[in-house]
């Protein structure tokens, strides 16, 4: 017989886990208004809330911790994070920040100015926020095989280079200080980008005298479908693939919360001195000194091991194998998800899951509600309020998908949970037909409204 999978690691250290009644759950979401970021983490059960910052160390990061250099400038410790991030991408400059979306707010200070147009496939909501606070605009350009669920390709996190091309005629180069790739493409479902498409990026890019700048966060997991997916790249390390690709462009964000198997932290990674000045002012306004840039000696320290540790194939195997068999069982009781299954999550496809639940009523959020209350599991909307209002017009933006996202913490749940949360989901599917009803919103924030927003049950 052959075989079977098993995780590379084994279990050091456990932390109890809260459980709870249906009952409980009911009334803990309604004092909640119905948004699952208002709950506390001792109110849930299995957290899938999201992959960012709550994943498990190892026991070379932990002993790592404890050598930190705590200097205010020029600690070991960022020296350490500078030569294995430069190992990794051959950026040459490093700015350390206290997560990603400082990295953003910097770099977008020293590049992005008003009435900017930023193209790149399916911008995250941070980074979107940081381009449109700045009265700039980002426009997806995304293949439009992303946007069917159901569709098996092997690299939905692509660019359309007709798109991009578009964008790159219709502005003049004064007007796009960049392209931005995201790897892997969150806000599209956790989909990579193949190097085929980087490459040719770059290749149109440079017709129009455009630089890349990659939104990293799951860089490693981009890799691995690369060397599992691509043409003529399964003998290739990891970390030979990661070299390539970062190779195509000038610079790098980062939220090391996600592929830096860290729980906090994030950096600007460069070869270009000039912008690496010009940001290095705004990190000394935003952040702190550019050796430290908001992060302690220590959590450098345990970054740099933890970088080194997912860029390796046997870590990525084990995770991403585990978010397969969660896949895999949901497709079998043929519950509509996201295809091929993604980096770091499940998306279920709303629509198709509750299809009596009006648009209007935000059916991505009341599928999460129901899973909640259901069994303790908590996942996230990633459709209507995350798209949040048009700019604008005020309007909401209907995205083209209605998604829940289980997102799977790093090297931190069994498989026995996913088995469970499983059969949660398969218990809501088997009564989806009697879910007629979802939410309205009471009170939202002017930007980034689902972090915040406030629900009531549609009557
Ligand atoms: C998480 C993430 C960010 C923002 O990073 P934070 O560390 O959460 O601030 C930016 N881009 C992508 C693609 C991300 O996944």
């Amino acid at each position: 017989m052959k075989l079977p999978y098993a995780e590379p690691y084994r279990i050091k250290m456990v932390e109890p886990i809260g459980q709870s009644t249906p009952e409980e759950r009911e009334q803990w979401i309604k004092e909640a208004d119905y948004n699952l970021f208002n709950l506390s983490s001792s109110k849930v059960f299995i957290d899938l809330l999201t992959d960012s910052g709550t994943g498990a160390m190892s026991d070379k990061q932990w002993a790592a911790l404890m050598r930190g250099d705590e200097s205010y400038a020029g600690a070991r410790s960022f020296e350490e994070l500078k030569q294995t991030v430069y190992n990794i991408t051959g950026y040459q400059y490093l700015l350390p920040t206290h997560q990603g979306r400082a990295a953003e707010n910097v770099l977008f200070s020293a590049m992005v100015k008003e009435g900017d147009v930023i193209p790149g496939n399916s911008h995250f909501d941070t980074t979107k926020g940081h381009i449109e606070f700045r009265k700039a605009h980002a426009i997806d350009c995304t293949i439009d095989e992303a946007f069917d669920t159901e569709l098996e390709h092997p690299f939905k996190g692509n660019i359309d280079l007709v798109k991009l091309e578009e964008v790159y005629k219709k502005y003049t180069k004064e007007k796009i200080p960049f392209c931005l790739v995201t790897i892997t493409c969150n806000s599209s479902g956790g989909q990579p980008v193949s190097i085929e498409n980087v490459k040719a990026v770059k290749e149109l890019s440079d017709r129009y005298g455009i630089p890349l700048i990659f939104d990293s966060a799951r860089f490693a997991e981009n890799a691995y479908f690369i060397k599992k997916r691509e043409k003529g790249q399964e003998h290739r390390s990891i970390k030979e693939i990661c070299k390539e690709i970062f190779s195509y462009g000038i610079g790098m964000t980062m939220s090391s919360k996600k592929d830096g198997l860290v729980n906090i932290g994030g950096f600007i990674a460069l070869n270009n001195e000039e912008i690496f000045r010009t940001a290095s002012n705004f990190t000394i306004i935003y952040e702190g000194f550019i050796t430290y840039g908001g992060m302690a000696g220590r959590d450098m320290a345990a970054l740099a091991v933890g970088l080194d540790e997912a860029t390796e194939f046997d870590y990525l195997e084990s995770r991403i194998t585990q978010i397969e068999y969660l896949g895999n069982l949901l497709i079998e009781w043929g519950i509509p998800i996201q295809r091929p299954i993604g980096g770091h999550a499940i998306f279920i496809d709303a629509l198709k899951f509750l299809p009596n639940v009006p648009r209007e009523e935000f059916p991505a959020q009341t599928l999460g509600i129901e899973l909640y209350k259901e069994a303790g599991v908590r996942g996230v909307e990633i459709g209507t309020i995350l798209a949040d209002r048009d700019p604008e017009t005020r309007e909401n933006r209907y995205p083209k998908m209605e998604l829940l996202r289980l997102a799977i913490p790093r090297r931190t749940y069994t498989n026995n949970h996913m088995y469970y949360v499983a059969v949660a989901l398969k218990n809501i599917f088997e009564r989806r037909n009697e879910i007629t009803k979802g939410y309205n919103i009471t009170w939202e924030s002017p930007i980034l409204r689902h972090f915040t927003v406030k629900l009531e049950a549609a009557k």
